[in-house]
This record gives C-alpha cells, structure tokens and sequence, in this order.
C-alpha cells in the first residue's frame, strides 16, 4: 500500500473520529437542562419519546380578564414550547386547560345572569371570558392552532368522578356534610405530601378542612375532591358506591384527571406559576400518585412573580393590569411579549412602562439593523470568512444560553454582540445577508416576535407623501424634505434613505 493511501484512510479515521467527539461534546454540552422544581436543580430534560413532548400547563380560571401577570405564565411556558419545537426540532403537545367551574364562576355567573338556568349560566359566562382570553393570547403571539388541547373542566366530569373513585378504593376519602374530601395526613402516612415545597406536615393542623378553592396555608391539610350541590349551583349527579353526591368538582382535581386522559402518566414537563406549587401542585400530586398509582410528570417549571411597580399586583393598590389596559396605554403587544420573555421566567420581574419601551428599542434597533444591511444591496459581493464565523459563534452562544435553562437575557445579548461586532463590515454580500438574517428569523421564532422589519402595505397616501419627499431631497430643498418626514410621522410611518432610494414603513410607536 502506497504512502498516499495510507495518508488518506488515516485523515478520513480522524475525521469519523473528530465527528464522533464533536457529537459526543454537543450532547453533553449544548442537552437541553431545564430547572426541576421537584429536585430543586438544572437537569438534562431528557423526553419519554423521540417522536413527541408532552406538556401540560396550568390554565386560566375564566370569570374576568387575565391579568398581566397570568400571562408571564402562559408566555414562559410558550418560550420552552418554541425552543423545543425550533432548537431541539421536536413536536411539542401543548395542553392548556380551561377552568369553566370552581367558586369564582359560579358566583359571578348567578349575578349575571340571575334567572337562567345554573348550567347554562356558567356555560355562557365562562365562554365570553373564554374568548376573550384566546384573544389576549392571540396578540401576544400564542394561537389556539399552537395547542394540542384545551379541555374545559365541565367537560372532564366523568373522568373526574372516576379518579374520585379510585382514591376512595384505596380509602383515602372522607365524606362530610356530602362532600368528598382527600385525606391528606393519612396519605402521608403512605407518601410524602409536599415534594415540591418540603413540607413538614407536623405543622399541620389535623382534620382541617376546607371548602374553598383557594386553601390559606394555615387551614391548609384535607381538600375537597367533590363539593355537596348547594341552592342555584351548578351540579352534576355522581354515584360513589351506591349513593348519589350531587354536586361538582373541587378545583385541584380537574388537572389531575385531564392529564391521565390525554396523555396517560407519566408525562414529560408540567408548567405553572410558583403561587401553584401549593397547594394546587402538590394537591395533584397526591391525587394522581393515590388515584392513577403514578405521579404525574417528570419536570415541573415554575415561572416566578410579576411585580408591578416593585408590588405584588393588586386591584386595591390600583396596580392591576390587563393586557388590553397596557395596549391603551399605546405599548405594543409585541413589546409586552418581549419585556415578559426576554427577562428570566424564574427571576421575579418588575413591570414598568420605561421597561415595556426599553423591549421596544430592543426591537427597534434589529429591525433597523436589519433594515440597514438590506439597504446596502449591491454593495460588496465577496464573502468574507470571518463574517460568517461571528454569526456561527453568535448563534452558539444563543443556542447554549436557551439550553441553559432558557436563559433568554444571555440569549438575546448574543444579537446585541452580533451587531455591534458586525458594524464595520457593512455592505454584506448576499450569501452573509441571508446569513445573519436566518440567524434574527431563529430568534424571532423563539422569542415569538419579529426580530425581522416586517413589510407592510403603506396607503397610496403614504407613498405619494414620500415621493414628494424624495422629490424634494433631490432638488436639495431640505426644509421642505424635513417637512415631509414630520407629516410622515404625524401619519404614523417613517421614512429612510437607501443606496438604492428610499423605503417607508410603519412607526413603531
Ligand atoms: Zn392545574
């Protein structure tokens, strides 16, 4: 065997190998770690199948308008969705249930619609806030077409009952006064109640209970799994051996049943506010381990508080805030989503309106930078190799702070790095145009916003406007140019020269 062959068996061994160690390295470095509630530290996020994830995230109670702070919920959980989906290229199945029935439903249904009928009450009440909240996310970015499911708790009765049966086989029920309550010192006697938070249960006061959805701490120990029908309420008949309980559900009980019946237990990732980690969270998890002898999920992400103005938001301290009340306040939706997503989901955040605006300069500024790499077509057509190395290292960078526990302020600083490291290599060549603007594309499709200008269609109006201008600008007549551009405003659009003419687009605020 001649000396050239040998050289070139060994070069291609080497090279199998060098892929084989550059897998074996992206596998242990760039896995996906997320933080699990449940053992309290990063662990590599591993899924049951390589087909799909199953993902469940706590829904809204729909009696009234989601509050700003309920959606950071829903828009944290949405963040790992997109990173799953366009980092990791899996099929995420997104279920987010409805909470159509509980205390608060019922109250306001009876006073709103005094001489219906209970059922139907609840029915037409639940479903306009239910549309309304559909519509909320819709402008932050989340579509009904982005779930697998969103089942309503009206809907899950039977499989309920069900679950609510099979505790009682195992007899860890109480009945008092006709309703079901789970005995929770008794299981835990069995198991350990209080996994995610550590609970000792000896502080416990021993056969409390309670009737209200939302438990205080200190009453917290048996919950309702059923409530007894009360005089105008909504019920449902439910036979437990032999009897009939009319009534309905208590409210921890309808995610542990919707999750078996979806997904069947164990499922990957379970997603939530940490105000749900008790007793709502450990509550399902005493139901389920009891009832389905499985505990529900393997990871459990809890998104921290929004704090408004430095304060827990509150209607009496009038720092309550709807998505459509700050959207009045003229920020937009894209903004609000950015300010939610790009600050860390397990750091409390501070909702201020100068933090709003700064998510809108954030933006801002790509899309200018975008606009300004566009608008230097025809310029230099080489390709230079170290531009396109500072966009890979910039997308490295990205990719290991997103798999980091979806550490999106590092994320996003990678496209701030990329710009400033990029601005004395304008004009771009086609090749690294396309290049860098894959990379802003990767980030709008995990941040849920557009990083990228996007074209709209400006009225004729507009265009003639800026034509004049452009007009004017040619015969040097800059007051008239400037006067033009301030109408342009005033309209609501902007206008920017370009090697090639001009472009005009929409203001962003
Ligand atoms: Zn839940």
């Amino acid at each position: 065997m001649c000396i050239m062959t040998i050289l070139r068996y060994t070069s291609q061994f080497l090279a199998i190998i060098s892929k084989i160690c550059e897998h074996v390295f992206r596998f242990y470095t760039q896995m996906l770690r997320l933080f699990n509630t449940l053992g309290r530290k990063k662990v590599p996020f591993v899924p049951l199948s390589k087909e799909s994830v199953s993902f469940y995230t706590c829904g809204p109670t729909v009696y009234n308008y989601a509050h700003i702070g309920n959606f950071r919920a829903y828009l944290s959980a949405d963040t790992l969705r997109r990173w799953l989906t366009y980092g990791a290229g899996l099929t995420v199945d997104w279920v987010l249930n409805i909470t159509d029935v509980d205390d608060k439903t019922i109250r306001d249904s009876r006073e709103k619609y005094p001489n219906m009928d209970p059922k139907q009450a609840l029915k037409k009440f639940t479903e306009y806030y239910e549309n309304i909240f559909f519509e909320d996310l819709k402008s932050l970015g989340i579509s009904r077409d982005d779930f697998f499911s969103n089942p309503r708790a009206t809907e899950f009765i039977p499989q309920m009952q069900d679950l609510i049966r099979k505790i009682g086989e195992r007899g860890f029920i109480k009945i008092i006064d006709g309703s079901l309550f789970f005995d929770v010192l008794q299981w835990s006697q069995v198991d350990s109640y209080g996994k995610l938070l550590h609970l000792d249960l000896s502080s416990l006061k021993s056969g409390t209970r309670s009737l209200a959805d939302e438990i205080e701490k200190d009453d917290m120990a048996d919950f309702a799994l059923w409530k007894a029908e009360k005089e105008g309420e909504p019920s449902w008949d439910f036979d437990y051996n032999g009897t009939n309980y009319r009534g309905r559900p208590g409210w921890h009980l309808e995610c542990s049943a919707m999750e078996q019946d979806i997904f069947g237990l164990p499922f990957d990732i379970h997603s939530g506010g940490v105000d749900l980690i008790f007793p709502h969270h450990e509550d399902e998890i005493a139901q389920s381990s009891c009832g389905y002898a499985c505990e529900p999920t393997r990871y459990w992400m809890h998104n921290e508080h929004l704090l408004v103005d430095g304060k827990k938001m509150s209607k009496s301290l009038g720092n309550f805030y709807t998505l459509r009340d700050l959207i009045e306040k003229n920020h937009s939706p894209d903004s609000i989503r950015l300010f939610l997503v790009m600050n860390h989901y397990r750091s409390k955040l501070n909702l201020t309106e100068e933090g709003i605006d700064s998510a809108n300069n954030v933006l801002q500024k790509f899309h200018n930078f975008i606009r300004n790499i566009r608008s230097g077509e025809g310029g230099e057509g080489c390709l230079r190799s170290h531009v396109l190395e500072l966009i890979k290292a910039a997308k490295s960078d990205f990719t290991m702070a997103m798999d980091d526990d979806l550490n999106t302020p590092v994320a996003i600083a990678a496209f701030h790095g990329l710009i400033s490291k990029l601005q004395s290599f304008s004009p771009f060549s086609q090749e690294e145009r396309e290049s860098i603007e894959n990379f802003f594309k990767l980030g709008s499709d995990v941040f849920g916003v557009s990083f990228l200008p996007v074209s709209s269609k400006v009225p004729p109006e507009v265009t003639a406007l800026a034509e004049q201008r452009e007009q004017a600008r040619k015969s040097q007549d800059w007051a008239q140019s400037d006067r033009i551009r301030n109408d342009l405003l005033t309209l609501g659009y902007e206008v920017r020269d370009t090697s090639s003419g001009y472009e005009v687009f929409p203001s962003q605020k």
